[in-house]
């Protein structure tokens, strides 16, 4: 199967396993897991922030960074396709308590003036405005880049007005490639950011919150209380690390393959690519091609080829690790084929 639903379904390379094998771990609950602490410490200095904390998920980090940084009955801005508000189970509000307030963004990106809108006023009629989320890369909008320029015009504005930004860098490190920013420059520009190493990385499991030592040590009993405290998880934490270490620059050949995967789709009658491919990511639209979403996914499946549905009529296709070149060149031939 060549399997482009997501960067998820990577599986951990012989020196990740290694890794685990022999990863030195003590209990965690008790901060005595070397390997743990030593990923801590190096995701916060990659990131540019005091002290980090190794999560067993993007959306529990996400959703930890909201009860953290919030109050019940607050208010926050997000982009209506963001992953907190469209795929978290409703969890700011059930968790948090917490009122969503959606911003529609351009690709993604909500403008400073759209989220200044948003903002508000003190008044006893209203919430508390309590975070502001940015997604970098935002996976609905086809994996598109937040420019440096607006994070830091946004959180010029968020520290005027004495609200903290939170980012859900799923895939932070495709943005840091595809743009060439340095990771510690999206530090600068918020309070709090969550990265996955499971996504684009490869690592089988386990995401990284980054923020001031204050709100670690506050996210810390956050995660404990959601029964995300976990043992001698040296053994997750391990192939993090190589993660860290050795899978961020390698990303660049998975934008490669998806700019490849685009310009083939382009090429295919009754098929159109939705999104600019910055990174990872091609969203296709199918309307054209006389099939809907589910005979589509059908088909590409009974000939080895994995995309999701993303929406009425979009596929998603997501580049990765563990797909090859020469299998992007297959992909395309199969929907050529099916495309008759
Ligand atoms: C995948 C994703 C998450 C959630 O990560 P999980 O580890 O699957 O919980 C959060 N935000 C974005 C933008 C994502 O793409």
């Amino acid at each position: 199967m060549i399997d482009l639903r997501s960067d998820t379904v990577t599986k951990p390379t012989e020196e990740m396993r290694k890794a685990m094998y022999e990863a030195e771990v003590g209990d965690d609950v008790y901060g005595e897991d070397p390997t743990v602490n030593k990923l801590e410490k190096r995701a916060a200095q990659m990131l540019g922030k005091e002290d980090a904390l190794f999560v067993t998920s993007g959306t529990q980090g996400n959703q930890i960074a909201v009860l953290t940084h919030c109050q019940p009955g607050n208010e926050i801005i997000l982009e209506e396709e963001s992953h907190v508000f469209y795929y978290e189970g409703a969890g700011i509000s059930a968790l948090a308590g917490v009122q969503p307030r959606t911003v529609k963004g351009k690709r993604g990106n909500m403008t400073v003036e759209a989220i200044k809108a948003a903002i508000r006023p003190v008044d006893i009629h209203m919430p508390k405005t309590g975070l502001i989320i940015l997604e970098n890369t935002h996976n609905r909008a086809g994996g598109a880049v937040y420019p440096l320029e607006d994070m830091k015009n946004i959180y010029q504005l968020a520290q005027e007005k004495g609200i903290p930004v939170h980012i859900d860098g799923a895939r932070l490190f495709n943005a840091a490639v595809a743009s060439d920013v340095a990771l510690s420059e999206y530090g600068r520009y918020s309070d709090t950011i969550q990265v996955c190493l499971s996504k684009g990385l490869g690592a089988p499991v386990g995401s990284v919150i980054a923020g001031s030592k204050e709100f670690i040590e506050e996210a810390r009993r956050w995660r404990k209380m959601l029964g995300g405290g976990l043992r001698q998880v040296g053994v997750l934490a391990a192939p993090g690390l190589v993660a860290l270490d050795n899978m961020i620059d390698r990303l660049s050949h998975d934008h490669k393959k998806a700019r490849v995967l685009a310009e083939g789709i382009s090429t295919i009658k009754g098929l159109s690519v939705k999104n600019n491919v910055e990174t990872n990511i091609v969203v296709v639209d199918i309307s054209e091609s006389g099939k809907n979403v589910g005979q589509w996914t059908e088909k590409l499946k009974e000939n080895g080829v994995l995309a999701v549905a993303f929406g009425e009529n979009l596929l998603r296709f997501v580049t990765h690790y563990d797909v090859s070149e020469e299998e992007i060149q297959r992909a395309l031939s199969v929907l050529n084929k099916i495309a008759g």
